[in-house]
């Protein structure tokens, strides 16, 4: 077996032409230029085995799922990727791993021009830290903080999937093997909502990515905008097979599950028209789920109006 030193691995697997950036691989810097008028949009995101994803996962999901990570976030601000970073540690070199990592990291860049401008590589426990940059025209990107009483919330595609997945593998719910595979693709292959993202600028008043759980994400525009909000959690969009569980479990995976990667946004209803249009134009549904109020608080209701105790905790890397 002929081992791959750090520098064949890099030319072999991540060296690329690239068109976008102005300088990639193989100097101490890469160098960017983002067009006139435009701001860029950085933010990383790490993937740390045991903790983000599972020995299971096939290399190339979990390629595509440590890049989809992140330009979720760059949707979540209504940012074009760009460019991205790769740091990564690998435990030692098996080429069959690397071949389907960088397959599927390479097929979502690819898919969303996003270049690979640099990274660092190094010996140790598997772990890949992307940073990602976008760009957005100055002024124009979509943040935490814009929300205001009155507007309609709405959510991106379906939220619970990837939590019900995990529940699988932890072995508190069984599912058939049908039914697993299309959840555990929800939680291994989310696709980012870049084109919602793009098309709700200037339309949304404010937006966040769900990846703690809807309601503690939700928790953070509420702050950052200092309104409060009535979400109906039966209204909010879940698979057939979420569907077909318990309803406690449906409310825990809906609403506290995390990994999602859905869009949560927010809208005045005089722009219900134009968040249909976006969500048409980027084909990617999307669900009304409540309401903002001058409250700064938040209640939960259900289909027959009732008010539901909050008993959701998001997710927390320091409490679980
Ligand atoms: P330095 O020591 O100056 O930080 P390195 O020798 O670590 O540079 O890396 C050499 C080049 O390879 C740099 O351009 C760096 O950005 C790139 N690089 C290293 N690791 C990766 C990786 N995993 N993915 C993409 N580019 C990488
Ligand atoms: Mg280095």
């Amino acid at each position: 077996m002929s081992a791959l030193g750090e520098f064949d691995l890099i030319g072999k697997y991540f060296t690329r032409p690239v068109q976008r950036v102005a300088l990639g691989i193989g100097d101490d810097c890469a160098l960017l230029q983002p067009a006139p008028g435009m701001q860029l949009a950085v933010s990383s995101d790490m993937l740390v085995e045991g903790r983000h994803f599972l020995s299971t996962v096939a290399p190339e999901r979990l390629g595509h799922k440590a890049l989809a990570v992140n330009l979720s976030d760059l949707a979540a601000c209504g940012a074009k990727p760009l460019a991205f970073t790769l740091a990564l540690a690998l435990p030692r070199v098996d080429e069959g791993f690397l071949d389907g990592l960088s397959r599927g990291l390479f097929a979502l860049a690819d898919a969303h021009g996003c270049e690979l401008a640099g990274g660092d590589t190094t010996h140790g426990p598997l772990n890949l830290c992307i940073t990602v940059f976008g760009e957005v025209p100055s002024g124009q990107a979509l943040l935490r903080s814009g929300a205001r009483a009155g507007d309609d919330l709405y959510v991106s595609g379906q939220v619970g999937d990837a939590r019900l997945a995990l529940e699988v593998f932890r072995g508190t719910v069984a599912l058939g093997g049908e039914q697993f595979e299309r959840v555990r693709v929800a939680m291994e292959r989310p696709e980012p909502r870049v084109a919602l993202g793009l098309a709700l600028r200037g339309i949304a008043t404010s937006a966040i990515d769900v990846s703690d759980g809807l309601l503690g994400d939700l928790g953070h525009i509420l702050k950052r905008s200092q309104v409060g909000a009535t979400v109906e959690v039966d209204r909010l969009p879940r698979s057939a097979v979420l569907a077909a569980q318990a309803l406690a479990l449906q409310r825990e995976c809906t609403l506290a599950g995390g990994d999602d990667y859905e869009l949560l946004f927010t809208a005045p209803p005089t722009q219900a028209a134009a968040v249909q249009a976006a969500a048409h134009q980027s084909a990617t549904p999307v669900t009304r789920i409540g309401r903002l109020d001058t409250s700064r608080s938040l209640t939960l209701v259900d289909a027959h109006g009732h008010t539901l105790r909050n008993e959701f905790a998001s997710f927390d890397h320091f409490k679980s």
